[in-house]
């Protein structure tokens, strides 16, 4: 089967290529391959009663599928060049800002209108915060909410299915540079093409690192982000969230100088699991549906670890980590902020006794077991300067589970048109180390469809 273009990886950067190719080029013939299922069939089969813990499906729901890594999350758009990756780098920070607005408006139209935009600009808390030795970064945030976020997911596929040939569970096994473009091999057939995208994030990492390897293609990477999730009753955070949603908080450390950042804030949101190559990670969610809110805000507190020679595995380097909280706990860890003070672990009585209820069933446990010291003490401090602008941070009862660990894909050379050294062959999304969010990678896709539209039309 010979296609114009094949974009390899289903998530917001491969949607967002198809989406704009079919609106740039009509008549072309377009093919998206997917190892995961489509979105009617992605179903993590842990239910907290029968299933409690991960059992290694052979594709994860969570990760792989129609939507990618972030059809089930939260759904939170952050249209800034501050975080959430460095596409400004390659296409400037204007173009990068219109992208995601552009992204923004579609998701409007296939669903996601009503949800609502925060923004930081003239925000008080900017003051509160630099007061406080905090440094309040500039974004504005749709939140869609995983419910909508779902919503638009569906109407976008519906949307494509006809201009667009899918191929679910069906992973890439190889990319070869043939005469006038590329093949694909999968199990059971080739395919081939004259412009291939690849958009295969987190979870096609490992496969990503194959391609360049065998293709031949520079990268670099150093970096790892390991902290824990904290949890605590929604009224502390209220006074930023109700007028932000997220708020993306920055404090370099007194003892060490290390930046410890707030990540991924999810108001009246549910603590979840995650499973990253069948290690146990943490993360968190929230819904629109008021109905489906919970009394608690949770947030990442994450310490940047960046490597220099000869160490190069930052990944292996985060596994290790997160592999030892599975060791203790069989999954993730939960310790009150107050255990954690008075150099005990949390118990499952002690957890009971608290006055929070926690929305992830874990093991009661002592995370400074797990935690290298430079990184648990820089939590501690930033808890500490964030009780300043959220009184209750530091409250005994506070919960942090752990660990979150973020981890980046090595950074694949790339152009400006987000092409490598191969002719046609562009490579995307977070699977580039380029982007890490929703909107970065979204808006990645439709820059790559725009520059492949002016070579096919
Ligand atoms: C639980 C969770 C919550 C999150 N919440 C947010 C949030 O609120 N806001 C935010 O900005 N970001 C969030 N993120 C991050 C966000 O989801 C990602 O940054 C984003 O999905 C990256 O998009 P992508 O298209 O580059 O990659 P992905 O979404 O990872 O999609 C890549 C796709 O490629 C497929 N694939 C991999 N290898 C192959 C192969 N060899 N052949 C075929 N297909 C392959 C995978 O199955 C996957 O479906 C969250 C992530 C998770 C896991």
């Amino acid at each position: 089967m010979k296609y114009d273009v094949i974009i390899i990886g289903a998530g917001p950067g491969g949607i967002f290529s198809a989406y704009e190719l079919v609106q740039r080029c009509p008549g072309k013939k377009i093919a998206v391959f997917e190892a995961g299922h489509a979105l009617n069939k992605r179903r993590c089969p842990i239910d907290g009663d029968k299933i409690k813990s991960c059992i290694g499906c052979k594709s994860c729901s969570i990760m792989s599928g129609f939507g990618g890594a972030g059809a089930f999350s939260d759904g939170k758009y952050n249209i800034t060049n501050d975080f959430g990756g460095t596409l400004y780098e390659y296409i400037g920070k204007k173009p990068a800002l219109e992208l995601m607005r552009y992204v923004d408006e579609i998701n409007m139209r296939f669903g996601g209108e009503g949800t609502k935009l925060y923004s930081t600009a003239g925000s008080r808390f900017k003051t509160l915060c630099i007061q406080n030795n905090l440094h309040l970064l500039d974004a504005s945030v749709r939140h869609l909410g995983t419910d909508i976020n779902y919503v638009v997911l569906e109407n976008l596929y519906n949307y494509l299915k006809d201009q667009v040939d899918f191929y679910f569970d069906t992973p890439v096994h190889s990319i070869s540079a043939i005469e006038n473009g590329y093949e694909i091999r999968c199990a059971e057939a080739s395919y081939t093409c004259s412009e291939c995208v690849v958009s295969v994030g987190r979870s096609g990492s490992k496969w990503m690192e194959e391609v360049c390897r065998e293709m031949n293609i520079p990268t670099k990477s150093n970096r790892v982000d390991i902290g824990v999730r904290v949890e605590l009753p929604a009224a502390v955070f209220a006074h930023l969230t109700d007028e932000l949603y997220e708020s993306k908080i920055v404090y370099r450390t007194e003892k060490y100088g290390d930046k410890v950042r707030t990540f991924c804030m999810n108001p009246r949101g549910s603590v979840v699991n995650e499973n990253t190559n069948g290690i146990i990670t943490v993360n968190g969610h929230s819904y629109e549906d008021p109905a489906r809110q919970t009394e608690n805000t949770n947030f990442a507190l994450l310490v940047a670890k960046h490597f220099s020679e000869p160490f190069k595995d930052s990944n292996g380097y985060g596994e290790s980590i997160a592999r030892l909280s599975n060791m203790l706990g069989g999954g993730v860890i939960v310790q009150k902020f107050g255990d954690l003070i008075r150099g005990r672990r949390s118990t499952p009585n002690r957890i009971q006794d608290a006055f929070l209820t926690p929305t992830l069933n874990a093991t009661p446990g002592d995370l400074s077991l797990v935690l290298p010291k430079r990184i648990l003490d820089g939590i501690i401090e930033m808890i500490y300067a964030l009780d300043k602008v959220a009184p209750g941070t530091a409250n005994d009862d506070t919960l942090l589970y752990g660990v979150e660990v973020k981890f980046y894909n090595m950074e694949v050379e790339v152009s400006d048109k987000l092409e490598s050294r191969y002719k046609g062959l562009y490579i995307i999304g977070d699977g580039s180390g380029i982007t890490h969010s929703l909107s970065h990678a979204s808006a990645s896709g439709v820059h790559v469809a725009r520059c492949i539209a002016q070579d096919l039309v």
